[in-house]
């Protein structure tokens, strides 16, 4: 069945899921829905690893396996005390080796085992349900077999120095993870997915599964066609999966709460100044996951650049030259993106002196965020056109002075809603190219505050899948949990 991954900054296609089979010991998690854990790891492996572990934030397994399923059982237990359902929901879990490289990682992959429609109260004729969310409806069992109704795989080579080298999983309940990744916001993520969080869709070729469209594409909307997902053509529903900012979701229960959870007011740089010309006026930015947060508050300072001896911008990348250092001192640096990470850039003009950056894109592209994370970074980041750059080193040249005439305003402006579009829609993550396993299932990266949906996992997550802190299980509402 479809998987959908979560991954620790971006990466590339992936995922599996592997057949099921029952086995191991299961774990009962009690609540309003009753969720079972199926534990699939062979002795000593994953779950069942016997590496002896410290209790750490209210987690008092001792070893890493324990540690793993009583992690498991608190983030099943979220989910059970928020869904209602008279069917047991069966998850078949194991740690496994999943896409990795030094620098990026899938954490899990999770979707429902199987899709079910026109059971017994099926609100959409046609339509495919995931297994859980079936049964709930149904009220009754579906299926032949007493089969589970998620798989679910976690990375277990995470924090090895082939996988994201640095960042191991978090096992703790408190969500003090620090640079290690919280291991029940990843399980709360995965579960998401498996319980219906996913189209059944193929958001690649359009093809729906057997010719029915999922409860997700009657609420997935694309602003370019004009159209429910459900509605489109096979073309139609490509193009919108890599349509960026024009993939919405249109479930009534998600677009009420969306003002209670994401922030009104789009970052943007607002250029001005004697030198400014006719480079002076507002632009977009994209924000960065790391640094200081953009706010109401306006900062303000004049540009300088970080320039190469043959006046192009410096990708930053190493300590800045003594003069380039001199330059941005105290002034929002411009930069150019390339060879390293966001936040490594970030770090070295603000170890100069610098009070925000701008990092302007070496290629022509729509604005995007700037990904990364270095919690010393504490000044503002934020990504600006190749064109924007351009304009901007136009005014300034390869000047090696201390100022200049140009004056940038970094803050919030207008009513919309980081993560939604002018009408109030959430945005639903379209990249171009499209991510398999990531594309068209996730809230989109530019929601602010960060979701437990989105495609990548963010560091102040908390672990809440209803309002006001995430709009998780008003979206799994919509399409009839
Ligand atoms: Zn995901």
């Amino acid at each position: 069945m479809s998987t959908n991954k979560f991954t620790r900054n971006k990466t590339a296609f992936g995922a599996l899921l592997l057949a099921a089979g029952l086995c191991g010991a299961s774990l009962q998690a009690q609540a309003a829905a009753t969720i079972v854990i199926n534990n699939l790891n062979a002795p000593g492996v994953g779950f069942n690893d016997t590496t002896p572990a410290t209790p750490i934030g209210g987690n008092n397994g001792t070893t890493i396996g324990e540690q793993r399923l009583i992690a498991f059982t608190y983030a099943a237990n979220i989910w059970g005390a928020t869904l209602t359902s008279t069917q047991p929901i069966v998850i078949n879990a194991q740690f496994s080796a999943l896409t990795c490289t030094a620098s990026s990682a899938v954490l899990g992959s999770a979707g429902a085992t199987s899709i079910f429609r026109n059971f017994p109260n099926a609100p959409k004729a046609n339509t495919w349900y995931s297994y859980a969310l079936a049964n709930k409806i149904a009220d009754a069992y579906q299926g032949t077999a007493n089969a589970a109704q998620i798989n679910a795989n976690f990375n277990v080579n995470l924090g090895k120095p082939d996988c994201l080298p640095g960042s191991a999983w978090y096992l703790g309940l408190d969500t003090n993870h620090g640079a290690n990744i919280d291991f029940v916001a990843t399980l709360l993520h995965e579960m998401g997915h498996g319980l219906g969080f996913q189209t059944f869709t193929n958001g690649q070729t359009g093809l729906q599964n057997g010719g029915f469209p999922a409860i997700w594409d009657h609420y997935l909307y694309g602003v370019t066609a004009g159209k429910l997902w459900k509605d489109m053509s096979n073309a139609e529903r490509a193009a919108s999966s890599l349509s960026i900012d024009k993939l919405v979701w249109t479930g009534p229960l998600v677009t009420a709460a969306l003002p209670s959870v994401l922030r009104q007011g789009l970052p943007g740089l607002v250029v001005s100044g004697s030198s400014a010309g006719d480079a002076a006026g507002s632009y977009a930015v994209g924000e960065a996951s790391f640094g200081a947060p953009i706010s109401n508050t306006p900062l303000v300072g004049k540009v300088m650049p970080a320039v190469e001896s043959n006046g192009t911008l410096s990708e930053a990348c190493t300590p800045l030259s003594p003069a380039n250092a001199l330059a941005v001192k105290g002034n929002v640096a411009l930069v150019r993106r390339g060879t390293c990470g966001f936040a490594i850039k970030a770090k070295a003009v603000q170890d100069a002196g610098a009070i925000a950056v701008l990092v302007a894109d070496n290629v022509v592209a729509p604005i995007s965020g700037l990904g990364g994370s270095d919690a010393s970074v504490i000044i503002p980041a934020v990504r600006v056109t190749k064109d924007t750059g351009d304009a901007l080193l136009a005014k300034l040249g390869k000047r090696t002075r201390t100022s200049s005439g140009v004056v940038a305003t970094l803050a919030l402006y207008g009513t919309q809603y980081a993560g939604a579009d002018a009408l109030g829609r959430a945005l639903m993550f379209a990249p171009n190219p499209y991510q398999g396993g990531s594309s068209v299932s996730h809230f989109d990266t530019s929601a602010s505050r960060n979701l437990l949906m989105e495609p990548a996992i963010s560091g102040d997550l908390t672990h809440s899948l209803v309002v006001p802190q995430d709009l998780t299980f008003k979206l799994l509402q919509d399409i009839g949990w």
